[in-house]
């Protein structure tokens, strides 16, 4: 299984888990972040993105990496652009954040508030970044001030969000985001595990 284009589900860990944090990290993001960030994510979890690929066609990466069929989800997750803004701008390990695991909120290493309002800030400006210079071009040049630039955009007038991007550097601390409740297996669902475990 190729982890670029498919989520690979950590040892430890199921679709429920997954699909628990994506829902508690969304509606996070989604009450403390600006609308148009939560809308952006929103658009992310949904596959709204308007790629080549979402078209069953292949086109190049926008950020202009180099990558000849980029222009996909997949692929802005962890285009080598997204991972250099996680690095200079952002503060955040791109091992963890520049991955689709992580633009589907799902990923379990996120696990404090300002990380989880940075990758939604990310987010955001791949998304809106990526938009525009297919519906207007830009060039190869601009394209990481652009992001950066978006990066702002994005928190513009909300001073909690503004906060913690300009807290990103040098380095600040993080705040544990509060524990997602797992719901125990009702026996219904245990026995229908077993039963498909012995298929
Ligand atoms: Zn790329």
């Amino acid at each position: 299984m190729d982890p670029g284009k498919h989520l690979v589900i950590p040892p430890g860990s199921n679709h429920h888990d997954n699909a628990r944090k994506a829902n508690r990290n969304l509606q996070w993001l989604g009450e403390k972040m600006p609308p148009r960030i939560g809308s952006a994510v929103f658009s992310t979890l949904w596959n709204r993105w308007t790629t080549q690929r979402r078209f069953q066609k292949r086109g190049p990466c926008l950020l202009a990496c180099g990558s000849p069929d980029g222009d996909s989800i997949e692929h802005y997750s962890r285009c080598p652009v997204t991972k250099r803004l996680c690095r200079q701008h952002l503060h955040l390990d791109p091992e963890v954040f520049a991955t689709l695991h992580a633009f589907v909120l799902a990923h379990p290493s996120i696990w404090s508030q300002e990380d989880l309002a940075t990758l939604g800030v990310l987010i955001y400006s791949v998304y809106n970044v990526t938009n525009r210079i297919r519906s207007q071009g830009a060039s190869r040049e601009i394209v990481y001030d652009a992001l950066v630039q978006m990066c702002r955009e994005g928190v513009k007038g909300d001073p909690y969000a503004m906060k913690i991007l300009a807290a990103r550097w040098p380095s600040s601390t993080n705040t544990r985001l509060p524990a997602v409740s797992l719901l125990p297996w009702t026996k219904k669902t245990k026995k229908l595990r077993e039963q498909r475990n012995q298929m």
